[in-house]
């Protein structure tokens, strides 16, 4: 589903920095890859050149057989086909809830008013907010709204989603319902990249984790293999500093 193929990465402002260094990686349809690596270490940029937030500098990026970095791709349609939830989760204040599910399906897709709101509330139900449909993102907690990220993703179909940090933000008793959210997905098949230090997800969830560090993959493994048993000395090293 994604083949990254040697991608690397510049930034030129403020000073040059080298944020993604060959980076090769593959994602089955329906697997899930965790992320994991220190604060700076390029975990981001990588999710964002995945639906071309940033550009990759060089290298290929697939997704379901599609050049991404190719100059005739609809950037419109790979961000709708490579949703991402952020850990800020960037609902409009001024829609509800279901008004933030609905407009890109409507304005993006094309899809009639009644149609799309149709499947937001399944969407929405599915998430566990059903009975939140009318109020503005203000008045949610921060799990809540995150839900609403999560179901907004859902909306567009997508043939991935990419998650950074989906948990960072929230106060601690809200993070395991975002989990379970994220699971349910996984378990349904939804190929998903996710950057997360909540290990316990890692473990029970994940079919692979990556360990980055300065813009490179030191470590791949499943979860078992590389938390129980880190074989390079960084990856040790931040496990030590986050278990
Ligand atoms: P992580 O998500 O692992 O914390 P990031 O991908 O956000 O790391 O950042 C990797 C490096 O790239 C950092 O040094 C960061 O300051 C830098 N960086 C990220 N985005 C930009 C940008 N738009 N412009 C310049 N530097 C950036
Ligand atoms: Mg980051």
């Amino acid at each position: 589903m994604i083949k990254v193929n040697k991608i690397n990465k510049y930034f030129y402002i403020p000073n040059e920095l080298h944020a993604l260094k060959d980076i090769t990686l593959h994602v089955s349809k329906g697997e899930v890859l965790v992320i994991i690596g220190p604060s700076g270490s390029g975990k981001s940029t990588l999710l964002r050149c995945l639906n071309r937030l940033e550009y990759a500098s060089s290298g290929e990026i697939n997704i379901d057989g599609e050049n991404i970095l190719s100059a005739t791709c609809n950037i419109n349609q790979i961000r709708a086909e490579v949703g991402m939830v952020f850990q800020s989760f960037n609902l409009f204040p001024h829609l509800t809830v279901l008004e933030n599910v609905s407009l890109a399906p409507i304005s993006v897709r094309g899809k009639s008013k009644a149609a799309a709101d149709q499947r937001s509330l399944e969407l929405l139900t599915k998430v566990g907010l059903a009975d939140k449909v009318a109020y503005y993102p203000g008045r949610l907690s921060g799990g809540q709204q995150q839900r609403v990220a999560i179901a907004r993703s859902l909306a567009m179909n997508p043939k991935a989603l990419l998650f950074d940090e989906p948990t960072s933000a929230l106060d601690p008793e809200m993070v395991g319902e975002v989990l379970e959210v994220m699971k349910d997905l996984a378990k349904e098949g939804m190929t998903m990249v996710v950057v997360t230090h909540e290990m316990g997800f890692a473990r029970e969830v994940a079919d692979r984790v990556i360990f980055m560090d300065q813009g490179m993959i030191i470590e791949e493994g499943n979860p078992e293999e590389l938390f129980s048993n880190p074989k390079n000395e960084r990856t040790k090293l931040f496990l030590s500093q986050i278990l």
